[in-house]
């Protein structure tokens, strides 16, 4: 079923969603983030549903939905001084903290490790499904494994609808990129994955933060990473892409005619509104992200400008990248994998 509450919940329908999650169905809601693909996360059975439906490899952990702080110690033990400082200062909002889990939590759910990821989204429609569910909603992003995630419904509706028994339309998401996750490591904060909260806003508040070395990199696929999710493909569409990135704006227009004059214009441009006209582009070879150093338009509409290039068909898709500060930490580390290290990079 599909319900459209981008104006306003529906008690009624809401009713219906939350007795599905209960019953073990699965379904897609959106959060501030990015949208996510839910079930009950002390239900096995049913969070096999969400493996299945995206494809995703099974060591992959999921993260636990929650509506409320006081929920936290229900699912998770032993929190530090720091830990809680975190939760104090971060959430409900777009954070994520990986803290060690109590049994009730499936294995499914943290692919056996001993920690749990723990997020209270503060998106009102989210905040409303978990809580008249009464149960933790394990929910990863609403989309195929490796494909960009769903910030829009008609986005993603091709690839899932039928795979789930609810579809909440919330309207565009605000944020568009997922939750910084943090995992406090010998009382230091480390960001598993940069997000809209940054590691100096965490810095800010506990007085150190570190960030895992893997995030900008490449992990060989043997190596045991301290967040599963950095060693997959991410984030691509099907046409190959590639992220150019110069410090230098008359650098940034000479190297994007360049490239793609290498392949014959037969590209697709993601970029900032200011460039259409500089690299004489028309609507079917330029999809705009917003104005230049506006690093929210860009967060929040990326994922949908991967969708759209995609459907185009081109022989490749090149995408502006950003400095990589605040904010543009995180599309960075997002379009680093979608471009599969393919980065062309002038400081
Ligand atoms: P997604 O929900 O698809 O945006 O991805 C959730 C991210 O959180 C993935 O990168 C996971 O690897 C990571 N994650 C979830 N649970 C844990 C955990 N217990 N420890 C470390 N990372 C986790
Ligand atoms: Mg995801």
């Amino acid at each position: 079923m599909y319900y459209n509450w981008e104006k306003m919940t529906n008690t009624e329908e809401l009713r219906v969603v939350c007795n599905l999650i209960r019953n073990g169905e699965i379904i897609i809601f959106p959060t501030e983030t990015v949208y996510g693909i839910g079930a009950n996360a002390l239900d096995s059975n049913a969070v096999g549903k969400i493996f299945a439906a995206k494809g995703r490899p099974s060591d992959n952990p999921l993260i636990v939905h929650l509506a409320d702080r006081n929920k936290i110690q229900e699912i998770a033990q032993d929190i530090t001084e720091v830990e809680q400082e975190l939760i104090d200062n971060f959430m409900p909002g777009p954070f994520t903290l990986i803290l060690k889990r109590k049994p009730i939590i499936p294995d499914i759910v943290t692919a056996g490790l001993d920690t749990v990821a723990i997020r209270i989204p503060e998106n009102i429609i989210a905040r409303g499904i978990i809580t008249y569910s009464g149960v933790p909603i394990a929910a990863p992003s609403a989309n195929v494994s490796g494909k960009p995630s769903g910030t829009k419904i008609e986005d993603i509706r091709k690839e899932l609808e039928g795979k789930v028994s609810a579809i909440v339309d919330g309207g565009e998401t605000k944020i568009g990129i997922e939750s910084t996750v943090v995992k406090v490591i010998d009382e230091v904060p480390v960001v598993l994955r940069p997000g809209k909260i940054t590691p100096e806003e965490i810095d800010a508040v506990i007085g150190k933060v570190r960030i895992d070395k893997n995030i900008l990199g490449t992990l060989n696929k043997d190596e045991v990473a301290e967040s599963p999710g950095m060693k997959y493909k991410h984030y691509a569409p099907e046409t190959s892409c590639k992220l150019v990135y110069c410090k230098d704006e008359l650098d940034q227009i000479f190297y994007l005619k360049k490239f793609i004059k290498q392949y014959d214009g037969d590209v697709v441009v993601i970029g900032v509104e200011e460039h259409k006209e500089k690299l004489f582009l028309d609507d079917q070879r330029f999809i705009s992200v917003g104005k230049k150093d506006n690093l929210e338009d860009y967060a929040r509409n990326i994922f949908s400008a991967l969708r759209k290039a995609d459907k185009i068909g081109s022989s490749k898709i090149i995408i502006e990248g950003v400095k990589m500060e605040g904010l543009g930490y995180a599309i960075m580390n997002r379009l680093i994998r979608t471009c599969e290290h393919d980065f062309f990079e002038k400081q």
